[in-house]
């Protein structure tokens, strides 16, 4: 079954900004007004019970002009189609503006999957590969893991395809296991990849780590992660939450000791999810999740979901520069509460986009047959993130635009220019006179 569902109102108002500052065709300014194609698909599940379970998912297509579009798929009970779309629209612009050869997708499954069993949960990651068989592939379209799905999820996804192709396919899927054809350093890329953008950020502004306290909402892979190598940097993190609360101590936090503990306690359903909270048994002073978001901070890192702040609570944040590490974690209403305040916005489209860059590198090994170690890939990422990093700073210090719209700016530009490479109105008028 397929449908359109375009771009939040919002998103759709940032991208006339951005065209407002770029000198790109109309026919860009429209094709990039929706997404290409939106595949829904309902997909039948047995339950451990013998019973049967319907699970609805989805699969945006938003753009392919600059290469197969790619794009991570979540598991969530609250996705919806418009989400899934919004994800894809930042999908196309973060590859874009990191000058991937991809385009951007999304997939989402409406499920809590806490409530699966690991069977159940098999199941579903099976029978989604095979309900969007027919439009993924290493040139069309590369899934990869997002919010409560992970490399095991990805590792099953990759065999369905697999089988029905009856040959080795690795390359239609990133975020795999090491053992399956999965990349060195994907796991800590997004925080890694986070780290390097703030490490520049402060560079610019004369500030060492060891200057600068740092407080991560959402402690997850992404954030776990980058709280870990900022620690090891310098920086001093003073507070991380998950889901169910939040921790802080004045004097800073381990990130790893707290990472391991959070994992020994935890009650298992499926293999992949964790019920417990960084709090409990904690010896930490404890903050609910509003409190975190409200601290006397120099970086306020965001690394749950989309619409942590909104304009609701956006007046309370007290840092002087807010990290995006979570897609759409700032809603477009406190993105101007925020700059009325003053506070530097690092944006999700930069600044998560090491988790992209190292599954562009796994898919390049998959196809040549050639895998690098760590310190490789890690290298890799460093050169393009530095590079592509450095030339959004520079755009937004030449233009005098924030960061958002700077990044955005070098994401659509590269994207329209490719549009405008196969002709615009002007090109096929002055053909035909
Ligand atoms: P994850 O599921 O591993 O972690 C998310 C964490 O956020 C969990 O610990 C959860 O408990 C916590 N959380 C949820 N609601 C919260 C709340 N209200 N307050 C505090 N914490 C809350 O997911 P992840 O892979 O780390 O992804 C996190 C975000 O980063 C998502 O928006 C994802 O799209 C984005 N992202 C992740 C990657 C990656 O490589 N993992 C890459 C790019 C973008």
């Amino acid at each position: 079954m397929t449908d359109s569902i375009r771009i939040s109102s919002q998103q759709q108002s940032r991208l006339e900004i951005v065209f407002d500052h770029l000198e790109a065709s109309e026919d860009a300014r429209q094709r990039l007004a929706q997404p290409k194609q939106t595949i829904t698909v309902n997909i039948p599940v047995r339950m451990d019970d013998g019973s049967l379970k319907v699970v609805q998912g989805w699969r945006v297509q938003y753009d392919d002009t600059r290469g197969p579009s790619k794009g991570g798929i979540r598991f969530h009970e609250d996705v919806t189609a418009k989400e899934v779309t919004a994800l894809s629209f930042w999908m196309t612009i973060k590859c874009a503006v990191v000058d991937l050869p991809f385009g951007g997708a999304k997939g989402g499954v409406c499920v809590d999957p806490k409530t699966l069993s690991r069977l159940e949960l098999e199941q579903l990651s099976r029978g989604y590969m095979r309900a969007v068989y027919d439009v993924v592939g290493p040139d069309r379209d590369i899934p990869a893991p997002d919010v409560n799905t992970n490399a095991t999820v990805m590792g099953w996804m990759a065999d369905e395809f697999t089988q029905i192709e009856r040959r080795q396919v690795p390359a239609v899927i990133t975020g795999k296991p090491l053992g399956l054809g999965g990349s060195q350093g994907r796991e800590a890329a997004t925080g890694q990849g986070a780290l390097q953008v703030l490490n520049i950020w402060a560079q610019r502004a004369g500030k060492s780590p060891e200057d600068l306290t740092v407080a991560v909402q959402g402690f997850g892979n992404a954030g776990y992660h980058f709280a870990r190598l900022a620690h090891e940097a310098g920086y001093k993190v003073v507070a991380v939450s998950d889901s169910k609360g939040a921790i802080y101590s004045n004097d800073g936090l381990d990130p790893e000791p707290i990472w391991r503990h959070k994992h020994k306690t935890r009650e298992l359903k499926g293999m992949v999810y964790c019920d417990t909270s960084v709090c409990e048994e904690a010896d930490f002073d404890q903050l609910t999740n509003d409190e975190l978001l409200e601290l006397d901070v120099d970086v306020l890192v965001l690394a749950a979901l989309e619409n942590a702040i909104t304009q609701e609570n956006a007046e309370g944040v007290r840092s002087a520069l807010i990290l995006e590490i979570a897609n759409g974690p700032i809603s477009p209403e406190a993105d101007l509460i925020l700059s009325d305040c003053n506070i530097e916005i690092l944006p999700d489209v930069l600044v998560n986009s090491g988790g992209v860059i190292v599954s562009y590198l796994e898919w390049v090994q998959n196809r040549s047959g050639d895998y690098w170690a760590e310190e490789a890939v890690e290298h890799r990422l460093a050169e393009r993130l530095d590079r592509e990093a450095k030339s959004c700073f520079q755009l937004a210090d030449d233009e005098g635009v924030s960061m958002r719209i700077a990044a955005y700016m070098q994401g659509i530009g590269r994207i329209a220019q490719a549009m405008d490479h196969r002709g615009t109105q002007d090109f096929f008028n002055s053909a035909s006179s």
